[in-house]
């Protein structure tokens, strides 16, 4: 069977997982816009949490696997169409996750700088796409909209100091702006109260081992005793608004703050006297439902983060949903012999591992239904590559580059990643 994924992050390597398990003479060919392999967790994962980035060495073991190639570089929709590689392979697998940014439409008549998650994790991290963003932490206030772990993410990379993030992977340009900031409060915003927030509680917790930060809470502690009262309560739950009502007791001198703020819409940013506010509308909650009120609250803001959840990248040829949440599917079934996993075919939500069981029974899907006719898939795509001058980085570059990042990084680091294509093809020329 010879199949084509597009994508190299965590979905599509178990995907590849998947394929050798069920199939082992499978051949696999990987196909990846950016240069470097393993999407999310090279380019998503935080660079403080090493543990979680171990995936790699096995997604590394599957990738120097003999049936599977790997093409980076190369993006599907535009250096090849989709329907090349759908006349070429039995089957194409669309594992190329959400990276794009989900729109929240704030009204902003002011200079603030209003990034999306995908942006500014891209940065810290060195994805090419995002690794110009710049942004400014000269400044007093950073707002961060969302109660997810991606929130966190963003709030504890901006509050670490270079000492903390000892033995992290985090871009040193992106260290060497964090160590200049003059930030004083870090805001996370939800719109609805603690219980409804998606934090999970060790990320949660890390808010408390800041060493110049001190997490505050803006609400009422009655209000969550009295959750933690409910019979049946999700023990997530439970956790969260324990840590929560924890961070209220802590005391310590630090004049740094991450402020935990609840039942609040961002609406616009205004710029009042010289100063830049963002305007929350706050909610209530009346029979167990969030509902909107008159009141508003404005904080002062110098640069807001959305962490709100992420969008796929379109891809020529294939209908996404209408928010390009992801691709319209039938159980991983896209259309003729076009399947789909991942975050790329439905909610962008779940770790790293979350991917598994998904990979695992689309790829027996895929096994049950494609017919096997296809020939010498790999050699006609070289052939395609040839033909149009199209250039690509094998596994092989990829193995260079990978030692080339872990040897040139500095004691403190555990890799010094290359971010952009000519400066991979620099090293590898040498
Ligand atoms: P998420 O967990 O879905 O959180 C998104 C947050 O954005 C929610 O609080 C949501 O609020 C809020 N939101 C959505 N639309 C909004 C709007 N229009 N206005 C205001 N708030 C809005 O997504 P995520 O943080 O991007 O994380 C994605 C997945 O990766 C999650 O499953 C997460 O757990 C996982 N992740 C895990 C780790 C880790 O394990 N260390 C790290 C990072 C990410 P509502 O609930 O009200 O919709």
């Amino acid at each position: 069977m010879n199949i084509a994924i597009i994508g190299s992050g965590p979905s599509a390597f178990y995907t590849v997982q998947s394929f050798l398990r069920e199939n082992p003479s499978t051949n696999i060919d990987v196909f990846e816009k950016l240069p470097a392999p393993f999407g999310l967790v090279r380019y998503g994962v935080a660079p403080d949490h090493q543990k979680t980035k171990n995936i790699i060495r096995l997604f590394t073991k599957y990738l120097y696997e003999n049936n599977v190639n790997y093409y980076g570089n190369v993006e599907i929709g535009k250096t090849i169409a989709l329907e090349t590689l759908s006349n070429i392979y039995d089957a194409v697998v669309v594992s190329s996750g959400a990276p794009e940014d989900k729109n929240l439409s704030i009204d902003n008549n002011s200079k603030v700088k209003i990034y999306g998650s995908a942006q500014f994790v891209g940065w810290y991290n060195g994805n090419p796409i995002h690794s110009n963003l710049s942004p400014n932490f000269n400044c007093k206030n950073i707002v961060i909209i969302g109660n997810g772990n991606v929130a966190l993410d963003c709030a504890r990379v901006i509050a670490k100091t270079k000492e903390e993030f000892h033995q992290s992977d985090i871009m040193e340009y992106a260290l060497r702006a964090l160590n200049q900031s003059s930030v004083e409060n870090i805001y996370i915003i939800g719109r609805r109260t603690p219980k409804d927030a998606k934090f999970t509680i060790s990320e949660l917790r890390e808010m408390a081992d800041l060493k110049l930060y001190k997490p505050e809470v803006d609400y009422d502690e009655k209000e969550m005793l009295k959750v933690l009262e409910i019979n049946d309560l999700d023990t997530k739950v439970k956790k969260n608004i324990e840590a929560l009502i924890d961070f209220k007791k802590i005391s310590t001198d630090n004049k740094k703050k991450v402020i935990f703020k609840f039942l609040s819409t961002p609406s616009k940013v205004i710029n009042e006297n010289g100063i830049d506010y963002l305007i929350l509308n706050k909610n209530k909650v009346i029979e167990n439902k969030i509902v909107s009120s008159d009141t508003i609250e404005k904080i002062p803001t110098d640069l807001i983060i959305t962490a709100i959840g992420y969008r796929v990248s379109p891809i020529e040829g294939l209908e996404t949903e209408p928010n390009n949440n992801f691709f319209v599917n039938k159980e991983g079934h896209i259309k003729a012999n076009i399947y789909t996993s991942g975050w790329a075919s439905g909610a962008s939500v779940g770790v790293i591992g979350s991917n598994k069981i998904g990979a695992s029974l689309l790829v027996k899907k895929i096994i049950s239904e494609v017919s096997t006719n296809k020939k010498n898939s790999n050699s006609k795509i070289l052939e395609y590559f040839s033909k149009n001058s199209i250039s690509y980085l094998t596994k092989e570059d990829w193995k260079k580059i990978d030692q080339i990042e872990i040897e040139s990084a500095n004691e403190n680091f555990t890799r010094n990643k290359l971010v952009n294509i000519e400066s991979i093809n620099n090293k590898l020329r040498v």
